[in-house]
């Protein structure tokens, strides 16, 4: 290594930063960090044009925010299109704006804070800003939920369905914030003059607009855009004095108009330093200097071309299974390492192969010619799936939301059309046929065997089930034999009267043979709250067939189940389940397996919850009122890989927190490991455990004895005793425990 002399006039730091990464590998990095602001307020300026909303913004800037983001017109609408964030827009979207700017102050008091926007407020209307509303957000809760909007509107933007995709390429230009509008508004002129949409987010505080126009980069004439338009920004940006890169940097999109952009001298000087700090052209090639065109290793190009393949699953929204697998951009940050669920394969592998990325571009090549057609269903390519659990923390925190996790449902659907289907899945995937006829009477021989060190090899042997796990034990008393006995003796006591309200409970394989406990543990909670509990008759929900790729069982399963879900949903009454990926199968794969009954997949769909869910629901509607002990306990929640992605923990928290006593705090877990059989597959033993070790186990052995380890998911409790002796409960169970 080479220390440069201490000299005033150089500052390698920002030579370094420019340099993306074409100048040095650099390996420690000392980073001078700001801190954070004691307090933060939020108002959310409503427009009823962008135009309207960009001229304003060099006002907004001299109340001096610390930031103003743009919600556009597509994300707002986008979001609108999805329950879940159309309820979260309500809470500070009056109306419909064209579009909304999030401003934001930092501040040490409330007070202080409230006068600021109203400071804001005066301002604008001295201005005559043609605002139509402000709403403030002071509340940390409402502000996480306007950035939770941000957040997503910019997901629903990345993952626009179809081939016309909002491609980043001119979308870091920044122009001083008083020619900011009329930056944009001619970008899109002459972007909408060829026929081209455009999507806009980000930092109008910065003058930096991400403009990202909607390219079909598979044709031609679209790709012959991506130079046009590029230009012309350039164009604009010198008459504007703006900068062609302002936080991403140059990378290959841009780098090639960096001698036009620039002037001769100074790109001969860039070359100068780049030759000087790298003679050979090793580091980063093509960036910044000497770059290719554009539209030279395109991810597509015009001659791109798929096979299509006959689909299991209902891929109608994607727009074919293909548009599912491209949905991937390549970003890569299915390559994060410690953080969040996405991707636990990659998390413990370091393997590119294990990434979300890595699958994606094996399958995107094989449909595309890139790799022999029928390299698709082979051996390989099932290496290349295997270790994905199917979490479904991609769809959830991928920027494109790749869906992964149906991607290889499908994968193993048509790969099992070629190969036989292993005996091991058949008999995960028909769990709750075996649960049923080894709980009850033969419960005591079953578990006796499943005990037994010759059973237990045997089955590593023949069915490559791991001899160092244990299945879970079956109940002598399953949960529906305790609810009937219970309905008969009340019946015969002329027991209580009945309840005005009425819940489903939907009680699933492992929470009925396996563990019927948390079954009646939530029987008698939701009976303390003043319902009345019915059974809609147990049968398997799918959700083992699905994870094994036998889609046609599993629709069958499917079917079966919104028959019987059906007429509940149709009286209005609400279905609670407690296993997580069995009551969200029905919410998430049902429409895909069942799209010729959409119709009725919704209506039941959109009645039900989770456990936690409906907890959460009648708390935060004042309808609980239940009597807990007077008692201080920590709750440590793991929460269940589906629920994250699907429902989020917000709901768990709240549930988990009902007793006043009790305080929860979240570990960033992950992935639990287990995911079903996975764990439980010898061949997966180890990559299972090591997901696990990463967070979760090490944060359950530092707990107390007195602490409670919370977790929805039965194979995550599973997983959790296994590595470290320490029970985990289903939050039914704590909260029946707390109660008086
Ligand atoms: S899977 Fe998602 S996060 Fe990973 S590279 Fe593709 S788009 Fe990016
Ligand atoms: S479903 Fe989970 S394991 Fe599979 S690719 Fe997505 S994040 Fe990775």
């Amino acid at each position: 290594s080479y220390r440069w002399p201490k000299d005033s006039r150089f500052n390698l730091a920002q030579l370094m930063s420019g340099g993306e990464g074409t100048l040095a590998v650099l390996t420690d990095i000392k980073l001078n960090l700001v801190p954070q602001p004691v307090k933060t307020a939020l108002a959310i300026i409503h427009f009823n044009s962008l135009r309207e909303a960009l001229e304003s913004t060099p006002v907004i800037l001299q109340v001096e925010p610390s930031a103003v983001e743009l919600l556009d017109n597509l994300g707002l609408t986008l979001c609108r299109e999805v329950p879940e964030y159309a309820r979260l827009l309500s809470y500070f979207v009056e109306g419909q704006p064209n579009c909304v700017l999030i401003t934001e102050f930092y501040g040490q008091t409330e007070a202080e804070l409230q006068s600021k926007i109203d400071k804001l407020q005066t301002h604008l209307k001295r201005e005559k800003i043609g605002f139509t509303h402000i709403t403030p957000a002071i509340d940390p809760e409402l502000q996480t939920k306007v950035w939770t909007v941000r957040k997503v509107g910019l997901g629903l933007l990345m993952s626009i369905k179809g081939d016309h995709k909002p491609i980043p390429f001119i979308e870091d230009a920044a122009v001083p914030v008083e020619h900011l509008a009329e930056y944009v508004t001619r970008i899109e002129k002459f972007c909408n003059d060829l026929g081209t949409n455009v999507a806009y987010y980000a930092h109008a505080s910065g003058g930096c607009i991400h403009i990202r126009p909607l390219i079909n980069a598979k044709d031609a004439t679209e790709v012959a855009k991506l130079p046009k338009i590029t230009e012309f920004s350039v164009e604009l940006l010198g008459d504007f004095g703006g900068s062609f890169s302002s936080e991403h940097g140059d990378g290959r999109a841009r780098s090639w108009l960096n001698e036009k952009f620039f002037g001769k001298d100074l790109y001969g000087l860039y070359r100068q330093v780049k030759h000087t700090f790298d003679p050979h052209g090793l580091l980063n090639p093509g960036n910044i200097v000497d770059a290719g065109p554009m539209t030279e290793n395109l991810r597509y190009g015009a001659g791109y071309r798929v096979q299509p393949v006959k689909e299991h699953l209902d891929f109608s929204e994607d727009m074919g299974f293909h548009r599912a697998v491209e949905m991937c951009n390549g970003a890569g940050i299915c390559r994060k390492k410690t953080t969040g669920t996405m991707c636990p394969s990659f998390m413990v592998t370091r393997d590119e192969e294990h990434s979300t990325r890595g699958r994606a571009n094996a399958l995107r090549a094989a449909l595309s010619g890139n790799l022999p057609h029928e390299e698709l269903t082979s051996e390989r390519m099932f290496a290349v799936m295997d270790l994905c659990v199917e979490c479904k923390g991609c769809k959830a925190e991928c920027p494109s939301s790749v869906d992964m996790a149906k991607i290889k449902t499908e994968f193993l659907a048509q790969y099992y059309e070629k190969h036989s289907v292993p005996l091991r899945s058949k008999l995960f995937a028909d769990i709750a046929f075996w649960s049923h006829l080894s709980s009850g009477f033969t419960a005591p021989l079953a578990n006796f065997a499943l005990r037994n060190s010759l059973v237990r090899w045997g089955m590593e042997k023949f069915l490559g089930i791991s001899r160092r796990r244990q299945l879970p034990p079956f109940a002598a008393v399953p949960f529906t034999r305790w609810f009937k006995q219970r309905q008969q003796q009340r019946a015969t006591q002329n027991g209580r009267p009945p309840a005005a309200k009425k819940v489903v409970l939907f009680n699933d394989t492992f929470n009925t043979y396996n563990y019927p406990q948390v079954a009646i543990s939530a029987t008698e909670v939701l009976e303390a709250a003043g319902f009345e509990v019915l059974l809609p008759g147990h049968k398997c929900c799918g959700r083992p067939m699905i994870s094994k790729g036998l889609v046609n069982k599993a629709r069958r399963a499917a079917q079966d189940t919104i028959n019987r879900l059906a007429p509940f949903a149709e009286q209005g009454l609400p279905i609670v389940g407690l296993e997580p990926s069995c009551l969200l199968t029905i919410r998430d794969e049902y429409f895909d397996l069942l799209p010729h009954d959409k119709a009725r997949v919704k209506l039941v769909a959109d009645h039900c919850f989770t456990f936690e869910e409906f907890m959460a629901q009648l708390a935060e509607a004042g309808e609980l009122n239940l009597q807990f002990k007077d008692e201080q306990r920590h709750v440590l929640l793991h929460g269940h890989c589906h629920q994250k992605s699907l429902v989020g923990t917000v709901p768990s928290k709240q549930t988990l927190g009902l007793p006043a006593g009790f305080t929860v705090t979240e570990v960033d877990s992950g992935c639990c490991g287990m995911a079903g059989s996975f764990g439980y597959e010898a061949e997966h033993y180890d990559v299972s455990l090591a997901m696990a070790e990463r967070r979760l186990l090490p944060a359950v052995r530092k707990l107390n004895d007195e602490d409670i380890v919370a977790a929805a998911g039965v194979s995550c409790r599973q997983q959790i005793k296994h590595g470290t002796g320490k029970q985990a409960l289903h939050p039914a169970e704590i909260l029946r425990r707390a109660l008086k």
